[in-house]
């Protein structure tokens, strides 16, 4: 069972090509997930969430060999923003692997294109000329570097806001160290259990009069490694 995913830019057009004005066109992102097996067809569940876990959802269903999936604003109305995490769980509620939609950020006026004026390099904000060509069909030309936003494709980075209209700031992390809400929940769970289990077993072996040290030991280090989790996870939910 092999997954493949990755997130695509979308251009959505809403501008009429037509004289009498125009609105831009706009971008979001898409969510591209294969399934790269050659055949056969296995129960998955994908859970997806914003960077703090504040807003999630979830899908059962079933993957086909081969089959690619597209989760975006018109398959299932998620708007990807910066931070977000697509997760995938096996019918047992193991996670098979993660996708973390991070692009790349710029300081104020940093960007290398727009130098923060957050305008599209190659047009400055205006993607549609009026085409010189009278017997064209298209009265329009739309800029192609910016396939018609007006926007800097540099740093046209999509945010989640919060009630004040601001732009929820998510640390930037390596996918690879990252680790969601979701997925510490999770492991708190799993190593909570593991440690019961272990000290039922402590108990066990002591009523037997067997040298436990090792066993101790083992709580010990899975009781620190349960702190940094809860520690972890604090700190998200704090933010
Ligand atoms: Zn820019
Ligand atoms: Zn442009």
């Amino acid at each position: 069972m092999g997954f493949k995913g990755k997130f695509v830019k979308f251009i959505h057009k809403s501008g009429a090509n037509k004289p009498g004005g125009y609105v831009h066109d706009y971008a979001t992102w898409s969510f591209m997930l294969t399934n790269t097996s050659w055949f056969g067809s296995t129960p998955v569940r994908a859970y997806i969430t914003d960077y703090y876990g504040r807003n999630s959802r979830e899908y059962p269903f079933v993957s086909k060999g081969g089959e690619t999936l597209n989760f975006n604003i018109g398959t299932i109305d998620w708007d990807w923003c910066q931070g977000d995490v697509f997760i995938l769980y096996d019918q047992h509620g193991r996670e098979i692997n993660q996708w973390s939609f991070f692009l790349k950020e710029y300081g104020p006026g940093e960007c290398p294109e727009c130098h923060g004026t957050k305008k599209c390099g190659s047009c400055h904000g205006d993607p549609m000329k009026i085409n010189p060509d009278i017997y064209a069909d298209n009265y329009f030309i739309k800029c192609n570097h910016c396939h018609g936003t007006g926007k800097c494709p540099t740093c046209d980075i999509p945010y989640h806001f919060d009630a004040l209209g601001e732009p929820i700031y998510v640390p930037p992390q390596a996918p690879k160290t990252f680790k969601s809400v979701i997925t510490l929940q999770h492991e708190i769970e799993k190593k909570t259990q593991q440690i019961n289990q272990l000290k039922g077993d402590l108990w066990k072996q002591k009523m037997q009069g067997k040298n436990t040290a090792t066993m101790e030991a083992r709580i010990a280090q899975f009781e620190k490694e349960l702190e940094v989790l809860n520690r972890q996870l604090s700190d998200k939910m704090r933010r």
